[in-house]
């Protein structure tokens, strides 16, 4: 899920305006840099199946980035540096943290509707839940759509942008979605697990400083 995530993160902009709304989407997104971290040190890991060209779904050991009280910790960890940088917003300053927070936990949320039962609650051997939506991906895909849309819409209005830039931000935002159904539909498997680390992070990084840039308040 890459689009569901930035839809939640735009979402979540337009709570307060003078939070940058590329900080949000790598807040939204961090679970998934730190796995794709992980993966690449080693301390995790992400495996190609053989039905991967009928299910598009990696297996994934993720206790340390998508566990659940692993991601309250990341949560709170990401609130706690909003907080110190964005001492410039006096009193706003606590919500702008509590704003990072929610857009770093609504991932697991996220996460936990999409994906089999591979999420622990804390620790690989605890329980793990996922609800399994993408066992019926076109359904999955319509709610993911479904969130990215409502995102970008409760964004733009009131978000000051000119024209220009509504309308880059749009087609970056769909161009992530036309990224996100491909890859969960027709893409071939990846190469190894440290390309898709690497392509992954590479994309979440591109397109939180693209929408960052972009979505920048002009006043
Ligand atoms: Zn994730």
């Amino acid at each position: 899920m890459f689009a569901g995530h930035l839809g939640a993160a735009l979402a979540l902009g337009r709570v307060e305006r003078r939070v940058n709304v590329g900080v949000l989407v790598v807040a939204a997104l961090l679970l998934d840099v730190a796995l794709w971290a992980f993966v690449l040190v080693g301390r995790e890991s992400v495996t190609i199946p053989a039905d991967f060209a009928a299910t598009h779904q990696p297996v994934f050991v993720f206790p340390w980035s998508h566990g659940l009280v692993a991601s309250l910790a990341w949560s709170a960890l990401a609130g706690a540096a909003a907080y110190l940088w964005h001492a410039g917003l006096r009193a706003a300053r606590t919500r702008a943290a509590a704003l990072v927070a929610a857009a770093v936990f609504s991932h697991w949320l996220l996460d936990a509707l999409v994906h089999v039962p591979e999420l622990p609650l804390a620790g690989d051997r605890s329980l793990k839940v996922g609800l399994g939506l993408w066992q019926v991906m076109p359904v999955a895909l319509a709610v993911e759509a479904i969130v990215f849309a409502a995102g970008l819409a409760l964004f733009l209005p009131g978000s000051r942008l000119s024209r220009a830039r509504a309308a880059w931000l749009t087609l970056v935002c769909a161009l992530v979605l036309a990224l996100t159904v491909a890859g969960m539909t027709v893409a071939p498997p990846p190469p190894s697990a440290s390309a898709m680390a690497a392509s992954s992070l590479g994309a979440i990084l591109a397109v939180g400083a693209s929408v960052g840039w972009l979505g920048r308040r002009s006043a």
